[in-house]
């Protein structure tokens, strides 16, 4: 189990590479004279893009489709962002680069941990002074196209392409890394959200990664605070504590503890009602607001003790301010001049982008999905938000584009895929969720965004040698989601998943605390378990903590059959199939990885998924459900076959489908670079 221990730093002591903006110099070889251009879009769907360009709306990706080819892209099992961009960059299957879904799980005490990384905590002497640096080390295995080239002398410059946090070295190179890069409290995304009209049930964590505090106005101000990072010398005390033999003063000392387990900023508000404005005053400094403005970015300093102090930066937002205040503060984004840990390959590179940009946003993960699906934001302000976020990643990348000193060039934008996630219920009718109202005022906003990538794509164009080949790539597709299935409770009723208790609500603030998982599963009566998206692990012996299916004979009946019965699950409202395929484990990964693998991967059809209670491992009353949430469509847990990306080549194709896996020796044949042997795709020219 890797430790659960949260990002933070020791400023002072994080030694500054000394590399400068530019490329580091090195001499291309004669074959690496030409240059090849890779723009991603995480989750462009092939059906809507040939729909909008055939229409006349996406004039860029027209012309690049009539010179060249549309094709589909096969993704990879699972159909997920980290699984496909992690084959994307390898060439590839997911047995031999290890990233399977957003989660894994150990399989000692089967507890459910965020996958990608591994947080190591720092240490402190004497619970004070800061003696050894946190590290978050990646788990992909494989080696990514850009350092096999580089490595031949190909420069390349690889910006936000998800999985490359932490920063890999790139020889002859740059890196900025994108997901699963942190927020300061080392989440994929805290936001906090401040208000008069919260009731003290919802205060504290929501089910979606945000902190709910309740304001109390007195003579025209309150007074609260903003949640910062973890304190690191609490985590380090509370772990020192657990150790030690329970007694009544190490339990009173653990609840104090528990209770100041985050650094905290000192936020006074000044509002009178029916006023329309606020003075936010936030760690010493004054934002003033109108109603429905939000602010610039404001630096925020966390001071853990004299020695430690962690930058961040985060954007307020003032929803209303009239009758009730509602203020939201953006997750704390690191600084890119000043991040906890490095952010860039080289280091410097992050803050040499502040110095010339100014503030961008770091966040992996840099929509505000999960506060729009707290119904916290509204559908004007997410979308706001999202084009800003959008605004960011395409300066950054039109900036090192033109900086010029590269071969090879990939930068990914992912706005497109959370845009998908939220809105498709204003394009889909069939959706629970459609809403023709919302869907009046909001019923464009993928197809804009769409057409902003167009007009991205026109910046990054016009700044190319037409000669240049140019490849836009896309990790999956999307479909709709329109009713959730309790994968662990259908186990249950199945009798392949024993209970000894009803099941505790999970949220998604358990995989960043002390969260508990399975608490109410006996495994003494268990032989499969659901979590992630679409993932089925077998209770192995030898492998699982508590495993009873035997190797061999055993686990092969136990795929068979449970696989048979998957494909009979229907559902009660139509009696339409949920399941589309069943993919065992060894009919599609191979590799050192294996072990790491799901047993079972199911591939749903259209309008189902797994539920979020299922990712996490949970058993709620019911198997089929209507998806009454925002977050309305997906990839992971559908059948590959009917997720596939987009591959948009500027040069002519044979073929109408490849696969993801493709895309990495499509490079390294381009710059004439050998083929590692273990590498899965093909070129594709
Ligand atoms: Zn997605």
């Amino acid at each position: 189990m890797s430790p659960r221990t949260l990002l933070f730093v020791l400023l002072g002591l994080v030694a500054v590479a000394g590399s400068s903006l530019s490329c580091r110099e090195t001499s291309p070889r004669a074959t690496h004279s030409q240059k090849l251009v890779v723009i991603g879009f995480d989750g462009l769907d092939p059906d809507l893009v040939r729909q909008w360009a055939s229409e006349g709306k996406l004039p860029t990706f027209a012309r690049l489709i009539d010179q060249g080819t549309l094709a589909e892209l096969d993704t990879t099992h699972s159909p997920e962002s980290p699984t496909a961009w992690a084959s994307f960059a390898t060439g590839v299957n997911a047995g031999k680069h290890n990233i399977y879904d957003f989660l894994v799980r150990d399989t000692s005490s089967y507890l459910i941990d965020l996958g990608m990384v591994e947080r190591i905590p720092g240490r402190f002497l004497f619970n004070y002074i800061p003696v050894r640096r946190p590290e978050v080390r990646s788990i992909r295995g494989g080696t990514s196209f850009w350092v096999t080239a580089g490595r031949a002398g190909v420069r390349s410059r690889v910006l936000t392409v998800p999985v490359t946090y932490p920063p890999e070295d790139v020889p002859a190179g740059e890196l900025l890394s994108g997901l699963p890069l942190p927020d300061i409290r080392g989440t994929m995304g805290t936001f906090s959200y401040f208000a008069t009209d919260l009731s003290r049930y919802e205060e504290g964590n929501t089910e979606f990664g945000g902190i709910l505090k309740r304001l109390v106005f007195e003579a025209g101000v309150a007074s609260t605070q903003l949640s910062g990072p973890p304190n690191p010398l609490v985590r380090q005390r509370i772990s020192t504590l657990r150790e030690a033999e329970p007694n009544d003063r190490t339990r009173a000392e653990l609840a104090e503890l528990h209770a100041n387990a985050d650094v905290l900023l000192p936020m006074r508000i000044e509002w009178r009602r029916g006023s329309k404005r606020a003075v936010i005053d936030l760690d010493g400094q004054r934002v003033a607001l109108e109603q429905g403005a939000w602010s610039a970015w404001v630096n925020l300093e966390f001071r853990i003790n004299a020695l430690l102090r962690l930058q961040g930066m985060a954007q307020l937002y003032l929803i209303g301010a009239d009758d009730e205040l509602q203020l939201y503060v953006s997750p704390v984004n690191w600084k890119p001049d000043a991040p906890p840990l490095p952010m860039s390959a080289p280091e410097r590179l992050s803050s040499d982008l502040y110095d010339k940009l100014g503030p961008f946003r770091t966040l992996g993960w840099a929509e505000a999905t999960w506060p729009l699906e707290e119904g916290r934001i509204d559908e004007q302000a997410f979308m706001d938000d999202l084009y800003r976020a959008f605004d960011d990643r395409a300066q950054v990348i039109l900036d090192r584009l033109s900086a010029g000193n590269w071969d090879l060039f990939v930068g990914v934008i992912e706005s497109t895929d959370r845009v998908q996630h939220m809105m498709w219920r204003l394009i889909d009718p069939q959706h629970p969720m459609y809403d023709a109202a919302l869907a009046a005022r909001h019923g464009d906003a993928i197809e804009r965004v769409y057409r902003r990538s167009d007009q991205f794509l026109a910046e990054v164009l016009e700044r190319l040698d037409p000669n240049i080949p140019v490849l836009v790539v896309s990790d999956h597709g999307f479909n709709s989601w329109r009713k959730a299935v309790n994968l662990n409770t259908w186990l249950v009723q199945e009798g392949f998943m024993g209970l000894k208790s009803e099941g505790g609500f999970k949220k998604l603030d358990d995989l960043f605390g002390a969260g508990q998982f399975w608490e109410q599963v006996d495994w003494t009566a268990t032989r499969a378990y659901a979590m992630g998206l679409g993932q089925i692990y077998f209770n192995l012996r030898g492998r699982e903590g508590k495993g009873i299916v035997s190797p061999g004979a055993e686990y092969q009946a136990l795929t068979r059959d449970l696989s048979a019965r998957l494909m009979t699950m229907t559902d009660p409202d139509t009696g339409a199939p949920i399941v589309r395929s069943v993919y065992p484990r060894d009919a599609v990964y191979q590799g050192p990885y294996l072990n790491n693998a799901s047993d079972l991967q199911v591939g749903f059809h259209e309008g189902y998924r797994v539920s979020w209670q299922t990712a996490l491992g949970g058993t709620p009353a019911g198997i089929v459900y209507p998806n009454m949430k925002k977050w309305s469509a997906d990839h992971g847990s559908f059948d590959r076959e009917v997720t596939t990306g987009t591959l948009i080549s500027s040069r002519r194709l044979d073929r109408t489908r490849y696969d993801i896996m493709d895309i990495a020796p499509t490079v390294l044949k381009y710059f004439n670079v050998p083929i590692p042997p273990e590498v899965d795709g093909k070129p594709i020219f």
